[in-house]
């Protein structure tokens, strides 16, 4: 565990909280680790679960609330939040085409102008009798048209779920992704239980990702096991960038590498907090990981769930660590670097941030 900074700042902030969110919401943000499933709407869940005469409670949104979004008194475990994902939302392709109109919608509002979305085609078509293809078409056509009218950039990843390895069928998803990387899709996502599913047992899957040659490959790990994990993601998997990876804290031996790899950890404060993989938002260790060098980036998850938008992550950056404008910016350049587009957008993203937080300088967090 390293030390805490020196330069570690406790300013009490000054601003209050309405304020500060306008000045955050402001900032032109990169998001690279959003769901798709965690971002439904809760009035949409409502009316597609009555539509579907779903079984769960529907009579006001507040009761759904209370089995589709996390709530203060539930137990802060992965277990419990990962039961909040339901998949019989969706029945159509134009349910597919809303729900992603509207998570890209939700961004652009958020100040995100450029958002990697990842979705899972197993997961959307295991309550319907939908191709994963046409699913996966889906996503992108109505994400891509959305991003456009509200003039934002937009990628997607597919999610593999660790619970339901079959080679043949994430192979075939694979192939279907580099048939659509036109349509934006630029990257692999591994996700779910990492304590019984351990990385070694994705190698030969996620080689073959890598060898397809233009996907991305991001890996959710060292999230609550540990620094061994983030270190074989890298190893084993190939990752580029890694999904939370705080528990890479515990090692010095792993930060030293993924500085000098430069693999980049999307990390996600508020999340962290509600699957209990830290007691305090003030100890999260993104801080310490930024000053050893590691190129963290901050963002929301599953915003919908957490019942968060990516300025209340922000926000735990500035009221919980300290962070001003400068600091903001040093993120967002690191999720510059790390998104998965060509340099070509990387530098257009890239003036787009700069010009955006230079409008904001000046204004006290
Ligand atoms: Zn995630």
């Amino acid at each position: 565990m390293l030390s805490p900074s020196p330069c570690f700042r406790v300013d009490s902030p000054v601003v209050k909280r309405d304020e500060r969110q306008a000045i955050l919401k402001g900032l032109p943000k990169i998001e690279l680790h959003r769901h798709l499933e965690g971002s439904l709407r809760l009035s949409t869940m409502l009316e597609l679960g009555r539509k579907y005469d779903l079984d769960l409670p529907l009579d006001s949104p507040a009761a759904l609330a209370k089995v589709v979004t996390f709530s203060k008194s539930e137990p802060r475990t992965l277990a419990n939040f990962l039961t909040k994902f339901y998949s019989g939302w969706y029945r159509s392709y134009a349910d597919i085409e809303r729900v992603t109109r509207e998570a890209v919608n939700d961004a652009a509002d958020e100040g995100i102008v450029h958002l990697e979305l990842r979705f899972s085609p197993e997961h959307l078509t295991r309550s319907n009798k939908l191709q994963p293809r046409g699913v996966m078409q889906a996503v992108c056509e109505s994400g891509q048209a959305t991003a456009a009218e509200r003039s934002i950039s937009i990628k997607f990843l597919i999610t593999f779920a660790r619970e339901r390895y079959e080679y043949s069928f994430w192979k075939e998803l694979i192939d279907v992704g580099v048939e659509l990387e036109e349509l934006g899709i630029a990257g692999v996502d591994l996700a779910g239980d990492e304590f019984n599913f351990p990385n070694r047992d994705y190698q030969k899957i996620f080689l073959r990702a890598r060898d397809t040659g233009v996907l991305g490959i991001s890996i959710h790990s060292g999230e609550g096991t540990s620094a061994e994990q983030v270190a074989t993601a890298v190893d084993l998997l190939g990752a580029d960038r890694i999904g939370h990876g705080l528990k890479a804290v515990d090692d010095p031996e792993v930060i030293g590498r993924l500085v000098e790899s430069g693999v980049a950890l999307e990390m996600c404060p508020i999340s962290n907090f509600q699957t209990g993989c830290i007691d305090k938002l003030p100890e999260h260790p993104l801080p310490q990981l930024d000053l050893a060098g590691i190129a963290v980036t901050l963002n929301a998850d599953d915003p919908a769930i957490h019942r968060t938008t990516i300025n209340d992550d922000y926000d735990v950056a500035v009221t919980r660590w300290g962070y001003n404008l400068e600091d903001l910016l040093r993120l967002e350049r690191n999720s510059i670097s790390a998104a998965f587009i060509s340099d070509e957008q990387r530098a257009t993203l890239s003036e787009r941030v700069n010009q955006g937080y230079a409008i904001s300088q000046g204004q006290g967090l």
